[in-house]
């Protein structure tokens, strides 16, 4: 299956310059929403993970289908004063200003394994934030596992030393 084909590419969305990548015509068809699932699912065979987390709002609809198939619970993480109960937020640098990340406090059980999914590798940042989050609750992140990397923007950089996997590169 050619999952890269059933992606759309919208220019200048949600601004000048930016080539977005449009995983919605890749949901609705059944077959490439099977795969990616099975293909993501794949990567984490034999990592025992407890937990996929899923950073707010694409990582929801990659994740979750994946928590289910490997038999892991599912964890959000939403923009600030999203989620209801008592949370953990953490702040991180954007090219232009600052963006925050926040998790449930109980969320997650120390010494849990986590695994984090997301639709798309840019630079990195959702990643790291995310991670940062798992981790001050305890958890420990035995892998991030993207449908698309932009591969131009290093953000596997940023990420090192963690266990990266991602199912299309874009050069
Ligand atoms: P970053 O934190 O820079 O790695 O950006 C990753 C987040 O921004 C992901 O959650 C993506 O959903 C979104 N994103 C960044 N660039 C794009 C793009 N070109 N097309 C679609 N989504 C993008």
């Amino acid at each position: 299956m050619n999952l890269a084909n059933k992606i759309r590419e919208i220019q200048d969305f949600p601004k000048e310059g930016i080539n977005f990548k449009d995983i919605t015509t890749l949901l609705k068809d059944k077959e490439a929403f099977k795969y990616m699932v099975d293909a993501l699912s794949e990567q984490l065979k034999g990592l025992d993970v407890d937990i996929v987390a899923g950073p707010e709002s694409r990582g929801f609809l990659v994740g979750a289908p994946v928590a289910y198939k490997i038999g892991a619970g599912f964890v959000p993480v939403r923009k600030p004063n999203k989620l209801p109960g008592e949370t953990l937020r953490h702040e991180y640098e954007l090219e232009y200003g600052m963006d925050a990340l926040e998790i449930h406090k109980d969320a997650i059980k120390p010494g849990q394994k986590v695994a984090i999914v997301d639709d798309l590798l840019a630079t990195g940042g959702t990643m790291l934030a995310t991670a940062k989050l798992i981790e001050a609750l305890g958890g420990e992140v035995v892998s991030m596992n993207f449908l698309i990397e932009l591969v131009f923007l290093n953000g596997r950089n940023k990420l090192e030393p963690y266990n990266i996997k991602t199912l299309i590169a874009y050069d």
